[in-house]
């Protein structure tokens, strides 16, 4: 059995460069008429250290209509959940510009103290955005799908009633960031984990349902479409160093595609649905969540995520939230 979770990054991810309201507002806007046409259901992925800075800082007065927005989607039954890059956090506006912290970059790296800072800082900031005192949100993703080493921050996370992490992609490795999912390409389509993130573990507490992702050779990943997009992430200048663990993630025969509505076209979405569908066929009892991934700055074809939601409902596939499929199939057992 099959199910999709929608989800979305909802940033201005990268170095901060560029208008809320161009790569955050409204694009979602768009999505959210996609999606109120057909009744689904999406999981946002807000990025709450880099709203609350951008609030503060008054750098772009679209603040208060993100913010609006959010509250509609969170009234409206899409899922909000928590997404962090703790760069933001000690980040400073000079002349127009952001400089951020790149040695806070990876979540996991930092002393527990400070990783319980930054969680409880952006749930916070979350509660008093939605006006909802008590909201906890049911799910996370790491900044650059950094939950390695998972134990401190996946220990403060449950602390904090966060149920499932959905940061790894099997498969994938950023030897910089000392992120390495290699392991997980092995895994099932979701297990409970406790000290690695890759590892599953039935006496974990975290959920991990990883953005879904298919091993291609390097060579399917060559596309306009994902190199155009690709430039518009490029945050800064780079080490010999750091190009060269690059240059080593990179260079191998295959790679990890990831399930992303806004940077595969629409042949290689539907041929990834079908290597699922060919799954279940042959073992339809086990259930599968199918996780998509776009970001509110790629969402410029709305054509494409159109036809892929046209074509996972003439296959049957419903689409939910993580809400949903957690109660629903009990997924905590
Ligand atoms: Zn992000």
């Amino acid at each position: 059995m099959i199910e999709c979770i929608f989800t979305i990054d909802y940033e201005i991810y990268g170095n901060g460069k560029g208008s809320l309201r161009q790569l955050v507002y409204e694009p979602a806007r768009k999505l959210k008429e996609l999606l109120d046409r057909t009744g689904m259901k999406a999981v946002m992925f807000v990025e709450a250290a880099e709203l609350e800075k951008i609030e503060a800082s008054g750098a772009d007065p679209a603040i208060g209509e993100v913010k609006q927005q959010l509250r509609e989607l969170y009234k409206e039954r899409h899922e909000i959940a928590l997404h962090i890059h703790p760069q933001w956090c000690d980040a400073s506006y000079h002349n127009g510009k952001w400089c951020l912290n790149y040695s806070e970059y990876n979540l996991c790296t930092l002393p527990k103290k400070r990783i319980a800072e930054i969680v409880d800082g952006s749930i916070a900031y979350l509660r008093t955005m939605l006006a909802v005192p008590d909201f906890t949100p049911l799910s996370f993703r790491a900044g650059g799908w950094l939950l390695q080493p998972s134990r401190n921050a996946a220990d403060i996370l449950i602390e904090r009633g966060v149920k499932i992490d959905s940061s790894v992609f099997r498969g994938g490795i950023r030897r910089w960031h000392k992120l390495d999912y290699r392991r997980a390409a092995k895994n099932e389509y979701f297990w409970k984990f406790r000290d690695d993130a890759n590892v599953p573990d039935q006496n974990g507490s975290l959920l991990e349902i990883p953005i879904y992702t298919r091993m291609v050779p390097f060579w399917e990943l060559v596309t306009l479409k994902r190199f155009i997009l690709q430039q518009k992430g490029f945050s800064g200048a780079q080490t010999i160093k750091q190009k060269l663990c690059r240059f080593q993630d990179i260079a191998r025969f295959r790679y990890p595609m990831k399930f992303d509505f806004c940077r595969m076209t629409v042949n290689e979405l539907v041929r990834m649905v079908d290597t699922v569908i060919e799954e279940d066929q042959r073992d339809p009892s086990s259930f599968k969540p199918l996780v998509a991934i776009g970001h509110t700055k790629d969402l410029a074809d709305l054509k494409t995520v159109e036809s892929l939601l046209y074509y996972l409902e003439k296959q049957g596939i419903a689409i939910s939230t993580f809400e949903e499929i957690y109660n629903k199939y009990k997924l905590w057992k």
